[in-house]
């Protein structure tokens, strides 16, 4: 849909394509049937300069913006979901570590995570916090030049597989928000373990491990930001650029579902008649298209948005992420009817993008939680 990208640098958005169909998609589906982590897909987009486009370019980026990350976190996504949440964690980091680290942390990161030959992850929720940040209680306790880490964390994107975890940990007992701080805490630092892979139900190619803390050691430089300042890290790059790459991989799996449906309905004949010559197939085509592009548009509105007025980021990457995560979910699940019974086999590609898109609904914010925020937002509660 080109009328609703004009804040895109469509030059990006197009490497990102052909990255995509190139080396991203054809090995996707057997990624996702044997649980493969995307290294080589990783790489890929590290050799092109894709990783680090959300990063100055004083620091080798491109200083994309959020329409443009988002566009190619939807170019990703149609390939391959798991490959493109993979590379919306960590792009987020790098931003981070970009704009609020210590720049010996940088000198020693930017250029390994922008290659691809490092990753980053992000770790906010527990197992006894969800959903709620706020309610985090692992804790990190300043002696002499080290924080001492000690709790866990939960159902982390890349967990085991990243190199570099940016952890929202509690720097003051009371449970207020001045009271966390982001640390970065590299994989090898004593103390750190991590649990076994979830064995979950779609974006099987990404990890998700719990990650125990125990009298972790983390040097205090690694702190990004002030100590407290750990919600505005979080909201800065987790919510302000993460939200918009959630909301890119699901209009993402939207589109692919609607490519792969408009397909078989031309393909699949019936007694001699293709099945997309009947109305109530058509119907269901006319109803995903309109989806897909409405959440790519209602995207692309909110990133600008954002771009233009950084303050309003939080606000509209959640109405960009639960809108488009839905329609994922919904557009996905028409296109296994249009696919009749060979939808619902993991030989054909609706299948797993169903199975992706569900995921999307949970992660980051649930959509309940978004719900509440934006309610909350627009009745200034
Ligand atoms: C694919 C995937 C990738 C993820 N990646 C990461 C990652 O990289 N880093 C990371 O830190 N986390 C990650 N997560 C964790 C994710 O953010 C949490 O799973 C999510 O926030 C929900 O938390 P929970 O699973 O504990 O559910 P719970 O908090 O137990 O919630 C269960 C249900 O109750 C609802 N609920 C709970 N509290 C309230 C409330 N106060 N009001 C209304 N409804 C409520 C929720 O919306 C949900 O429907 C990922 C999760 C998934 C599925």
């Amino acid at each position: 849909m080109e009328n609703a990208s004009t804040f895109i640098n469509h030059e990006t958005k197009t490497l990102a394509r052909r990255v995509a169909t190139e080396r991203i998609a054809p090995a996707a589906g057997e990624r996702d049937r044997n649980a493969d982590f995307p290294w080589e897909a990783i790489r890929a987009l590290g050799e092109c300069g894709l990783l680090g486009m959300i990063v100055a370019e004083k620091h080798n980026g491109t200083a994309a913006n959020r329409a443009t990350f988002a566009a190619v976190a939807s170019e990703l996504a149609g390939a391959c979901a798991s490959t493109s949440l993979v590379y919306v964690s960590h792009a987020i980091v790098l931003k981070a570590i970009e704009t609020a680290g210590k720049e010996a942390f940088k000198n020693k990161w930017l250029t390994p995570m922008l290659d691809g030959q490092a990753l980053g992850a992000f770790a906010v929720h527990e197992p006894d916090s969800g959903s709620n940040a706020g309610a985090i209680a692992t804790t990190a306790y300043k002696e002499g030049r080290h924080y001492r880490v000690n709790g866990s964390k939960f159902f982390v994107t890349s967990s085991g597989e990243a190199s570099v975890y940016l952890v929202l940990v509690r720097t003051e007992m009371e449970r207020s928000s001045g009271g966390m701080s982001a640390l970065l805490i590299e994989k090898g630092t004593q103390g750190l373990s991590f649990g076994r892979a979830e064995d979950k139900m779609g974006l099987r190619s990404t990890s998700s491990r719990e990650m125990f803390f125990n009298d972790c050691l983390v040097p205090i430089d690694n702190l990004l930001g002030m100590e407290g300042g750990g919600s505005q890290v979080i909201g800065q790059n987790v919510v302000g650029w993460g939200l918009f790459g959630a909301a890119g991989i699901a209009v993402g799996i939207a589109r692919r579902a609607v490519d792969l449906a408009i397909k078989h309905a031309k393909k699949r004949t019936i007694a001699g008649q293709p099945i997309g010559s009947h109305q109530a197939v058509q119907s269901m085509i006319a109803d995903m298209l309109i989806g897909s592009e409405t959440a790519e548009a209602f995207l692309m509105s909110c990133a600008a948005a954002a771009d233009n007025f950084p303050d309003t980021a939080g606000i509209n990457g959640f109405k960009a992420k639960l809108y488009a995560s839905e329609v994922a979910v919904k557009t996905a699940n028409e296109a296994i009817q249009v696919l009749g019974g060979h939808g619902y086999c993991r030989d054909y590609t609706v299948e797993r993008l169903f199975r992706d898109a569900r995921g999307l609904l949970l992660h980051f914010k649930t959509s309940q939680w978004l719900r509440q925020d934006i309610a909350k937002a627009a009745m200034k509660l």
